[in-house]
C-alpha cells in the first residue's frame, strides 16, 4: 500500500513523513477514527514508507524487494493482529482452496480461547485484497463466517504477539505490529500486553488502529501516540467515486456523499444500493402522508400489505431510513440544521414535513425504534405495521 492509493488524508500523508524525515518515529502509535476513513491503509503505507530504502519526499518506491513483499503482505517483519471468533458453520470455502480441510479450517479445529489471528492469515490477506485495505467489522465477521457474534483478540493472541515479535527484525530497519481493532481485546490480554507496549523490542513499530478511544484501557490509551485521522473530505469522497462508478451521475454522488459522512464502506453500500434508498424514500413519503390525512386508512392498509411483504431485513433497513428523516425533521425544528445529511428529495421533502416533527409527539421516533427491536423479534408483520401507521396517524396530528 502506498500514500497515493489512499483517498485523500493529504494533511495525514504529510504528517506522517515528517516523522520520518525528521526522524521522529514514536515506537507506539495510535491511529484514531470513526468508520472507513482510510486509517488502517494509512498505517500499511506509513509502515512500508518507513521500510523503504528508496522512499521519496511524499511515498514509498513500490519497487523495491521491500515494497513488493509489502504489497504481498509477505514481508517477514510485517505483523497483524486482529478480531477472531470460532464459528459454529466453519469458515467459507473458497474457490479452488482446500479450505474444507478441517485441519487448515482454524474455526472448527480450536477452541475459542486458543483461536490466534495467525491461524485465519490466508483470508486476512484475500479480504484486506477485496477491501482494498479498507476494512470494516461487519464485512469481516461475514468473511470468516461468525456474523453473529462478535471476534476478540484473546490472551493467546497476546502471547502469540508477544513471541512473534520478541526477535530482531529479519531483514527490515522496523519490525511493524498493525493491531487492527484494540477495542476488541479481551481484558485479560490488554494487561499482559501493557508492558509489552510499555517497552516493546529494539526498532519495533507498534500501530493500533482504532475507532472508540474510550473503549480502551487507560493504561493502554496512555502508552500510545495518539494521530486523529479525520473522515474522508466530501471533495476526496466525490473523486474517488467519481472514478470508481463512472456510470452514475453528478446527482447520485453528491447524495451518496452526504449520506455516507466521510465513511467509504457506506459510500460503497449506498452506491450499490441506491435504488434501495429510492425505494425507502418513496414508501415514506406516501406512508407519512397517509398518516397525516384523516380517513385514509384504505392507504395505510395498502402500506401495511406492502411493507409485510418485503422481509424483515428490508422492514429493518427501512424503519431505519424513517427514524433518520424522522430525526432529521425534529433537529430541524429546533435549528440545528447544520448536523443534516440528506439528499436532495429528501431536503425537499423535509421542507414541508419538519413542521409535524416536534417535542410533544416525539414519542413517534420511539414508536419506531421500538417497531425495530420488534421485527428483530419476528413479531407479526401486519399487525405490528398496522399498530405502528395508527399510532403514528394520532400522534402525527398533535400541535406543536
Ligand atoms: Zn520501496
Amino acid at each position: 500500500m502506498q500514500f497515493k492509493n489512499i483517498i485523500g488524508q493529504e494533511g495525514i500523508k504529510t504528517r506522517l513523513i515528517d516523522t520520518v524525515k525528521s526522524g521522529r518515529i514514536s515506537h507506539a502509535q495510535m491511529f484514531l477514527g470513526k468508520g472507513v476513513n482510510g486509517k488502517f491503509a494509512l498505517a500499511v503505507a506509513y509502515a512500508q514508507y518507513i521500510n523503504c530504502p528508496n522512499r521519496s519526499e511524499t511515498d514509498s518506491c513500490g519497487y523495491c524487494s521491500s515494497c513488493k513483499k509489502y504489497a504481498a503482505m509477505s514481508h517477514p517483519d510485517l505483523f497483524f493482529s486482529f478480531p477472531v471468533n470460532a464459528s459454529k458453520k466453519g469458515v467459507k470455502e473458497e474457490d479452488g482452496d482446500s479450505m474444507g480441510d478441517i485441519r487448515n479450517n482454524p474455526a472448527k479445529s480450536a477452541k475459542s480461547k486458543d483461536l490466534v489471528s495467525t491461524m485465519f492469515t490466508r483470508y486476512w490477506l484475500s479480504y484486506l485484497n477485496e477491501k482494498n485495505y479498507y476494512p470494516d467489522l461487519p464485512s469481516w465477521y461475514s468473511k470468516i463466517n461468525i456474523d453473529n457474534q462478535q471476534g476478540n483478540i484473546n490472551v493467546a493472541e497476546a502471547r502469540r504477539i508477544i513471541k512473534d515479535l520478541a526477535y530482531k527484525p529479519v531483514e527490515a530497519n522496523y519490525k511493524v505490529l498493525i493491531l487492527w481493532q484494540p477495542e476488541k481485546l479481551k481484558y485479560q490480554a490488554s494487561n499482559l500486553l501493557l508492558k509489552f507496549f510499555e517497552e516493546p523490542p529494539a526498532r519495533t513499530l507498534i500501530i493500533l488502529v482504532a475507532d472508540e478511544k474510550d473503549q480502551l484501557l487507560p493504561t493502554i490509551q496512555s502508552r500510545f501516540q495518539t494521530i486523529n485521522i479525520p473522515k474522508i473530505t466530501d471533495s476526496s469522497l466525490k473523486d474517488h467515486l467519481n472514478i470508481k462508478f463512472p456510470a452514475v451521475t453528478e446527482n447520485t454522488i453528491n447524495d451518496i456523499i452526504k449520506l455516507a459522512n466521510g465513511d467509504l464502506s457506506k459510500a460503497y453500500a449506498l452506491t450499490n444500493d441506491r435504488g434501495k434508498l429510492d425505494e425507502h424514500f418513496t414508501m415514506f413519503t406516501s406512508w407519512m402522508r397517509s398518516c397525516v390525512k384523516t380517513g385514509s386508512l384504505e392507504e395505510i392498509k395498502a402500506f401495511v400489505e406492502n411493507i409485510s411483504r418485503i422481509g424483515r431485513e428490508n422492514q429493518k433497513d427501512f424503519l431505519n431510513y424513517a427514524l433518520r428523516l424522522l430525526r432529521e425533521s425534529l433537529l430541524s425544528n429546533y435549528g440545528h440544521p447544520s448536523i443534516q445529511r440528506l439528499t436532495k428529495d429528501e431536503a425537499a421533502f423535509l421542507v414541508r414535513f419538519h413542521p409535524f416533527v416536534h417535542i410533544n409527539n416525539r414519542l413517534m421516533i420511539e414508536k419506531i425504534d421500538k417497531a425495530i427491536f420488534e421485527v428483530g423479534r419476528n413479531a407479526n408483520p401486519t399487525i405490528l405495521f398496522m399498530n405502528l401507521s395508527l399510532d403514528i396517524s394520532q400522534l402525527i396530528k398533535m400541535k406543536a
